[in-house]
């Protein structure tokens, strides 16, 4: 499903001018188009123009000229955002940081890698592995997605379950205010309590208090070995049980991912083995550490899948099969995409003993409401990823029903609306939900004291 978007003219013909006289006709494309127009999730609006700075300095000058005349700025890295964060919905300026993507140093002594915002995830992960050292968040999308990208939405991935978020590598951060000042957030070192967390209010900021334009990030020692397992359980809720029972058994995997049997029936074929049953449920682990601990460690977590009740195991196997099961995962929400013509995605999380009760009230809600839900994800971080899909755009109505029912299911349960994709434009009419009015408020403020004018990212996360 598309949402396209009416786009009122803001951008006037002096501003055109100013930003083409600025920054060079290289740097400006006056009818962008694809892929300029959209992102990952179901939104869609074309902007008036592209900017393409090489430099914080160009960036300052956007932002300065945004000022003067008053146009909205929206900063985009990869476009793999499933919220619609950096499209140009209410008219107004992309502001690609591809260009601006040098790995300026991996610092081996330090541990630390210093970037630009535009490098692709996987490349600064390469980059950090070449020098025997890891750079843990691995969102699914991380081929394509930017490190200004990841750090702007704080980025989560099937890692985290052991290595945390992405804003726990950001030390340092760069960026360009909305008003165009440049400033200097957070540390070099592992360690600094000087002043307010700016680095972090950033994290996660989806845009709308600064352009990142470089980070200095943790690095850590590369594992000495992974290990993996895939698990086939007779249900989605067994399987959620067995999560449980491995985070509360000691073990702490590298990767606690699932994914439901609609995903199966989907993607299941491309697996390098065959899975059986109409309602089987799919668990891949993996452990990493040293060989001869992790190599007894899974021995034990089998042990554990086999007690609540897996039916099949695939133990270990060589890392072009660990990887040809991680390209099934990665590829599993395009492919629903594809299979449905409304998909909306949700990635709800809950408190980690909530997963299988949750689980076991999907059916509910998909009788209820007349929905499909698809399931996969984050089982070790409690995060969901639902992707509700109906067969015909006038079903939309019932199917927002349908979510904000999930949504006040989940935070009875304790949870949270969006584990890892934010707020962007697609989930901000759910954001009162979780938020109280003070809290709107307060964060409306902060957002007021770093844009006085609103030109960055405008109407995005809070309306
Ligand atoms: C197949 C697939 C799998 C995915 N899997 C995951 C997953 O496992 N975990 C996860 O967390 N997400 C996942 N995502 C969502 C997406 O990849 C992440 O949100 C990612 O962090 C977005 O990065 P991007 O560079 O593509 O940002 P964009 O989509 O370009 O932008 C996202 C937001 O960040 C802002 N932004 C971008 N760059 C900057 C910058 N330099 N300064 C300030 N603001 C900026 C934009 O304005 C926008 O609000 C997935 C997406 C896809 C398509």
């Amino acid at each position: 499903m598309q949402t396209e978007a009416s786009v009122p003219c803001r951008l006037t013909e002096a501003a055109r001018r100013a930003l083409v006289t600025a920054l060079g006709t290289d740097k400006v494309l006056e009818s962008p188009g694809e892929p300029y127009d959209r992102d990952s999730s179901s939104y869609s609006a074309e902007p008036e123009l592209v900017v393409l700075p090489e430099s914080a300095e160009e960036v300052q000058t956007v932002m300065r000229l945004a000022n003067e005349h008053r146009f909205p700025v929206i900063p985009r890295g990869g476009g793999t955002g499933t919220s619609g964060g950096c499209i140009a919905l209410g008219g107004g300026v992309i502001l690609s940081l591809e260009r601006m993507n040098r790995m300026l140093r991996i610092d081996r002594e330090n541990l630390v890698a210093e970037v630009e915002p535009g490098v692709i995830t996987l490349d600064l992960r390469n980059a950090a592995a070449a020098e025997g050292l890891f750079y843990p968040p691995d969102p699914a999308g991380m081929d394509a997605s930017t490190i200004g990208g990841n750090v702007a939405t704080n980025a989560g991935g099937p890692a985290c379950v052991k290595y945390g978020v992405t804003r726990d590598y950001v030390l340092g951060v760069e960026a360009v205010t909305p008003t165009g000042e440049h400033i200097r957030a957070g540390v070099q070192t592992r360690k600094g309590v000087v002043g307010y967390d700016m680095a972090h209010l950033l994290c996660g900021s989806e845009g709308t208090l600064g352009i990142i334009t470089k980070l200095t990030l943790k690095l850590i020692p590369m594992p000495a070995a992974t290990v993996g397992l895939a698990a086939v359980f007779p249900s989605m809720a067994d399987a959620m049980r067995a999560v449980t029972a491995i985070l509360t058994s000691g073990h702490l995997p590298s990767a606690l991912e699932f994914l439901d049997h609609k995903c199966l029936s989907l993607v299941g074929d491309d697996l390098p083995f065959r899975v059986p049953g109409a309602t089987a449920s799919l668990l891949i682990v993996e452990l990493d550490g040293v060989a001869s601990q992790i190599a007894e460690e899974i021995g034990a977590v089998e042990a554990i899948c086999t007690a609540m009740g897996a039916t099949h195991l695939m133990p270990g196997g060589t890392s072009e099969e660990r990887e040809r099961i991680w390209s099934v995962r990665r590829q599993t929400s395009t492919r629903i995409r594809a299979h449905a013509p409304i998909t909306i995605s949700e990635d709800i999380a809950v408190p980690i003993g909530r997963i299988a009760p949750f689980i076991e009230l999907v059916p509910a809600f998909e009788e209820a409401y007349g929905l499909d839900i698809f399931c996969f994800g984050h089982a070790g971080d409690g995060n969901i990823h639902l992707i509700v899909t109906a067969p015909e755009r006038s079903e939309i109505h019932r199917v927002d029903e349908g979510i904000r029912a999930i949504v006040r299911q989940v935070l009875d349960m304790g949870g949270t609306l969006s584990g890892e994709h934010g707020i962007g434009e697609a989930k901000k009419h759910l954001l009162p939900m979780e938020l109280s009015g003070e809290s709107i408020r307060l964060q409306r403020g902060i957002r007021q004291v770093f844009d006085p004018n609103n030109v960055l990212n405008p109407g995005k996360v809070f309306g």
